[in-house]
């Protein structure tokens, strides 16, 4: 068997020992005699595993215990109807910051139901940046001020908070999940598909402080109510048991390699590796501004399309894969999640040196 090393932004890698765990208990889950996907969502081994994850989520993210974890189905783009589905409903508005298509798929789709207003914008320069706000900035009546808090696609990160005053905030934070060490306690809500940092694709992780969740829009879908999610445990309907538990594989592996501060300081290390070459690289550069930078999505570029072709075809073939940059950005980007060992970061300098030398 050999194991490609896997840039994908999502679905991405998952730890080894993680996806061993699962082999291992497939066929008998904890002497239950059945695969977790096999098994009742009503059953008391199952009820456990749900409870056993909501409680790793609070403990590896220091969760104080006002603030109520929920899983939904539907990825993240669920929750851009969802919510404001659920939160903008006493004035009717809600605040956006658009920093790449998350951000703008987020307030398109919050436009439907109320009032939604892009505050800042970073479109002008290919979304490279993160724009800067001030409190005034903000609506004082706004329900919500959303944020993209990891922008994917681009690269960007938030390495400071938007002051937003007394609007509560809310941030997808789908790709730096679990990623650093996150105070909740500055949002009313963060949420984000599994895909890309936790477990396979197909359960949407929403972390909410109970008393933001209040009355919703009546047309609000069942299947999309927070307060039904809530007063149901996750359970209104049969829930995607096998991501749950896949969380929950996720969360020990976390716990046992140092918590989140441990793994932020891993992705300090592999991702300062790779900036510290791009910088110094004649051939290479990254595309966004230093100070907004991600340690989670590189985007880099040659300045030459057929170059970038030819970088990402000869890279496939030394096991190095899905480096092929988004099409409205071009190039390439390396996604480098918890699960990228520090060798392939390390393996991926090297082969780019070694390519920078060949050309
Ligand atoms: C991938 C991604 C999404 C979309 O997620 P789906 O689960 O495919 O709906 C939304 N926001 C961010 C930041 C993402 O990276």
């Amino acid at each position: 068997m050999s194991r490609v090393f896997n840039f994908s932004a999502g679905p991405s890698m998952l730890p080894v020992p993680v996806l061993e765990k699962a082999a291992a208990e497939i066929l008998d889950y904890n002497g239950s005699g059945q695969s977790v996907m096999e098994m009742s969502h009503r059953s008391a081994v199952f009820e456990e595993i749900l409870h056993t994850t909501q409680a790793l989520f609070a403990e590896v993210m220091g969760l104080p215990s006002n603030y109520k974890v929920l899983f939904f189905q539907g990825g993240a783009t669920a929750q851009f109807a969802a919510i404001p589905l659920c939160f903008m409903q006493k004035n009717n508005k809600a605040d956006f910051i658009i920093t790449g298509q998350w951000a703008k798929k987020a307030y398109q789709e919050a436009g439907k139901y109320g009032a939604a207003r892009a505050v800042a914008s970073s479109a002008d320069k290919t979304f490279s940046y993160i724009p800067k706000t001030k409190p005034e900035d903000f609506d004082p009546d706004a329900d919500y001020a959303y944020i993209c808090m990891n922008n994917t696609i681009y690269g960007t990160h938030y390495n400071t908070l938007p002051d937003t005053g007394k609007v509560p905030l809310i941030a997808d934070i789908s790709s730096c999940f679990l990623s650093e060490e996150l105070d909740v306690t500055k949002f009313a809500l963060v949420y984000g598909g599994a895909q890309k940092n936790v477990a396979p694709a197909g359960v949407t992780v929403c972390i909410v402080r109970e008393d933001f969740i209040g009355p919703e829009n009546p047309l609000t879908p069942v299947i999309l109510s927070y307060k039904t999610n809530l007063d149901n445990d996750s359970m209104y309907n049969t829930p995607p048991c096998w991501n749950i538990y896949m969380c929950k594989l996720m969360l020990e592996w976390i716990r046992d390699n140092g918590g989140l501060k441990g793994i932020h300081e891993m992705n300090l290390r592999k991702a300062n590796l790779f900036y510290d070459y791009l910088d110094s690289s004649e051939m290479f550069s990254g595309t966004v501004v230093k100070e907004d930078r991600s340690l989670m999505n590189i985007p880099f570029v040659t300045g030459d399309p057929e170059l970038d072709k030819k970088f990402v075809a000869e890279a496939t073939a030394a096991g190095f894969v899905n480096l092929k940059g988004h099409r409205t950005v071009g190039g390439m980007r390396a996604s480098i999640y918890n699960a990228m060992p520090y060798e392939g970061v390390a393996g991926l300098v090297e082969f780019m040196k070694d390519f920078e030398k060949r050309q």
